[in-house]
């Protein structure tokens, strides 16, 4: 039976970057068998300005459908001022937390092909492979209560909620035990168990879930200390998981380890391998509209799709060796540009990646 994905392109260079992706959807469809069908529908500023609303129920309803969605990006300057109850990135956080999408997988891998592109030595970098998994659903982003008080000084204060069950710390763990298994069997779970009682019950969780796990090596580190280790030795760590806020923070300093946010890919899934799958970096309104856009992240993004979604492990393997020879070739859009490489837009690194595909 044919599997349905729902195409969010959302604001800014998402669109671009989409339709490269789709592109190649295209390409394994007609050239690999892929039995897919697409539907696309709107997210972020772009669904409000059709609709007043960030998330319309028509978008959630396909979404709710769909076997797995791919989104390019949502935001920009045009939406800052709206309310946040509008914003464009609540379309983003809504999908995950109507969707229950928990588990956010975000692989930190340096093509050796690009090690220049780091600002770290690449003797720190060569060979990077971390996989880091961050709880999505819960956590002080979504913790009631939450806002901002007047006290009765006058003055104004500002609240949010750390809160944890150990049913949501049970089963991400569980997530990166599984994931670890298939790679170098080690998970560190990072907190701040020292300071905040709801990641001391992480850690006792964490600790509990190991026990299942007799052949992954479990550690625990402090996340202050884990933010200094990624940048020192980067190369110590297989998989880590984490809380909501402290991954959206280590998840983009181990973004940059690889030198690229163009180059990274994501996945975010539900306890039965439904999946929103999306590049990392943001709408970059910079240089939308421009065609200079890197669509890897993006494509690469199709390759996790069809990996956990779709189960075509060795359809994603193809893709993902696709666009190793593209950059093997010396193509770059500018955003990895060297010297001595060839220069390409968004355009052409799609319709190269869908030539390495054919001819793999
Ligand atoms: P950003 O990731 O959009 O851009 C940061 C820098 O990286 C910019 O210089 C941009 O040009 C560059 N960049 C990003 N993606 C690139 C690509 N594919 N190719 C080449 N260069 C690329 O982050 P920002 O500037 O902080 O945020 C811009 C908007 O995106 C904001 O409205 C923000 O809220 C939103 N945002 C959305 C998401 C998402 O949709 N998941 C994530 C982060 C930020």
């Amino acid at each position: 039976m044919s599997k349905s994905i729902l195409i969010l392109p959302g604001d800014g260079i998402g669109p671009e970057i989409v339709d490269e992706a789709v592109k190649v959807l295209a390409c394994l469809r007609s050239d690999f068998g892929l039995d897919v069908d697409l539907d696309e529908a709107l997210v972020g500023g772009a669904a409000y300005d059709v609709t007043g609303h960030p998330l319309p129920d028509a978008t959630l309803d396909l979404a709710r459908e769909a076997d797995a969605i791919l989104l390019g990006a949502v935001g920009g300057p045009k939406w800052e001022p709206l309310d946040y109850s509008v914003r464009p990135e609540r379309g983003l956080l809504g999908l995950r937390a109507e969707l229950g999408l928990f588990a956010n997988l975000r692989p930190a891998i340096l093509y050796p092909q690009l090690a220049e592109a780091s600002t770290l030595k690449p003797e720190v970098v060569a060979g990077l492979d971390i996989m880091i998994v961050r709880e999505l659903t819960g956590g002080i982003y979504f913790g009631q209560p939450r806002g901002v008080r007047t006290l009765e000084t006058g003055e104004r204060e500002g609240f949010n909620t750390l809160v944890y069950r150990e049913s949501e710390i049970d089963r991400i763990v569980r997530v990166a035990m599984d994931i670890a298994k298939k790679r170098n069997r080690r998970v560190c779970s990072v907190d701040k168990a020292n300071v905040l009682e709801c990641t001391e019950l992480w850690r006792q969780v964490a600790t509990q879930v190991g026990k299942d796990y007799p052949e992954v090596e479990l550690s625990h580190m402090y996340v202050d200390n884990a933010s200094m280790q990624l940048v020192r030795a980067p190369k110590q760590f297989d998989v880590l998981v984490t809380t909501n806020m402290f991954g959206d923070i280590l998840s983009d300093c181990a973004a940059m380890l690889t030198g690229s946010i163009g180059m990274l890919p994501s996945a975010s899934l539900d306890a039965n391998g439904k999946g929103m799958y999306e590049p990392i970096h943001g709408s970059a309104p910079d240089i939308a509209g421009k065609g200079v856009a890197n669509p890897l992240a993006t494509i690469l993004s199709v390759a996790m799709l069809l990996r956990y979604s779709l189960d075509e492990g060795v359809l994603a393997e193809r893709l993902e060796g696709a666009v190793e020879a593209v950059l093997n070739k010396g193509m770059r859009t500018p955003d990895i540009h060297s010297p001595g490489t060839q220069g390409v837009g968004t355009r052409e690194m799609g319709d190269a990646v869908v030539e390495a595909l054919r001819s793999a």
